[in-house]
Formats: structure tokens, sequence, C-alpha cells
């Protein structure tokens, strides 16, 4: 069941039924892909129409942070649980290692996704890492013809929002594969290049907190994050 959240239509799902979810899009035999939006997207793809088209055309819809989950609940429409991206990523190595495929990395600097395959293969052996290339190629289409000639199953998009959702949309169903999931900086998680935040801090709801304090250049970015409460709160003051 969908529920809108600020223009952005989430699947209510909890992390086991969104892994079954896109266990079986892993085994149909047509292309998917996967949106796993946080409150800065929605605030973008309030003023740019198509990121809001791609966000809202995808197959699953998942809320990757505790701001959107909040929202909802202001809202009047609360969501389950929140679904992490690189959560539901392991999920879905998971299951393309139990039925063997083939997994391909676009994104990250130079070098990220090289070392995000070679742990995740040793971690995961039935996957086959059949590509990967870096995030910051000149020409989409040529990206695309280097990703199709290694027909992946499964396709990790991580060049950042809004740029990956509409390479996704624009190209994903000429690259053969069955799943792309879009994830943001989740290589350099796989890489261990990031740490995440530790358990607690995540059960907490407050990975946001974690990661502002490793990397507190992110402040102007999450300071917008207060903005999607207050438009949700508003939301819910007109429909009362
Ligand atoms: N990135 C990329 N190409 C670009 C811009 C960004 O591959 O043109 C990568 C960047 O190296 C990082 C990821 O995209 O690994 C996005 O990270 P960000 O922290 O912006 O995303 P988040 O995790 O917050 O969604």
């Amino acid at each position: 069941m969908k529920k809108e959240v600020l223009g952005i239509a989430f699947d209510d799902l909890t992390r086991a039924e969104a892994a079954k979810a896109g266990a079986a899009l892993l085994e149909e035999d047509k292309f998917h892909y996967v949106v796993t939006p946080n409150p800065e997207f929605i605030l973008a793809a309030e003023k740019d129409e198509e990121f809001r088209t791609v966000l809202n055309g995808a197959d699953l819809v998942l809320p990757d942070g505790i701001g959107v989950v909040y929202s909802a609940k202001i809202q009047g429409t609360p969501l389950k649980e929140r679904v992490p991206g690189i959560e539901f990523a392991a999920d879905m190595l998971d299951a393309l290692n139990n039925r063997g495929g083939r997994l391909y990395l676009l994104g990250s600097k130079p070098g990220v996704a090289e070392e995000a395959g070679r742990r995740i293969v040793e971690r995961f052996p039935g996957i086959t890492l059949c590509g990967t290339q870096d995030g910051y190629f000149k020409d989409e289409e040529a990206a695309l013809l280097k990703v199709a000639a290694a027909r992946p199953d499964l396709l990790f998009v991580c060049l950042g929002a809004p740029k990956q959702e509409k390479w996704m949309a624009r190209w994903g169903r000429h690259t053969g594969a069955r799943l792309a999931i879009g994830l943001g900086g989740a290589l350099d998680v796989f890489a261990g290049r990031v740490d995440r935040a530790p358990e607690l801090w995540r059960r907490l709801g407050m990975e946001w907190a974690y990661r502002l304090a490793k990397e507190p250049q992110r402040a102007g970015r999450m300071a917008k994050l207060p903005l999607v409460l207050v438009k949700a709160a508003g939301k819910r003051v007109k429909k009362a």
C-alpha cells in the first residue's frame, strides 16, 4: 500500500517485507528500479518535476531516513518503519547470493566500486561481480553501454540524487538488469571508506546526528531537514 508524504508516494513496508518484494522483482525477467528517498529528496522533488515523476514511477519507494517516518506520522499517515537504502541493498545482495547472479556497481570515486565489489564477493560467494565503473563519467550513454555489455542482474547506481534516479529512469531498461537501486553513498560504506553509525545510534533514529558529527560539511544540507517536518505539520493542519 502506498502512502503519500509531501508529494512522494512511499511503499508502507517493513524492512523484511521490502526485502521480500525486492527479491520477487529480482526473479522477474524485466527491468525494475527502486528509490530510497530521504527528506532532502522530498524538498528537491518539490522544485523538480522530473525528479518527482521519476521517484513516483519507481517499483519500490522506500523511506530511507527517520525524517520521512516522522513527517509521515506528523501528517497523520504513519509508515510502518524506515527502510535504509543500505540495509535494503544488503538484503538484495543476500537474495542474489542465494539464487546466484551477476552484480554491477556504478558510481563513487575511482577505485571505490572495485573495493566495494571485492568485499561484497568475499562475503557473498554466490555473486559474480560482472563490472564496476566510477560515477564521474561525462557521457551517460557510454556509461550505459559498458553496463549493458556486462549483462548484470542487479545494479547499484550510486551517483547521488537526483542524478542516480534520473539515470535509472532514462537508461535502466537498456541495461538488461532486472533490478537497479539508487543508493547514494552506499559504495563508500561497502568499500569501508565511510563508517555507518553504531547500531545503538541507528536504533534510536539518530544516524543523521552521527553522520553530522563525522562529516560537519553536511550541516548546510541537513539544516533543511526540519523544514520537511514543518511542511508535514502544515499538511496535517490543512486536513484537520
Ligand atoms: N557521486 C558520483 N558522481 C557524481 C556525484 C557523486 O559518483 O557525479 C558519488 C559520490 O562519490 C558519493 C555518492 O555519489 O559516493 C553520493 O554521495 P552523497 O553523500 O551525496 O549521497 P547520500 O549518501 O547522501 O545519498
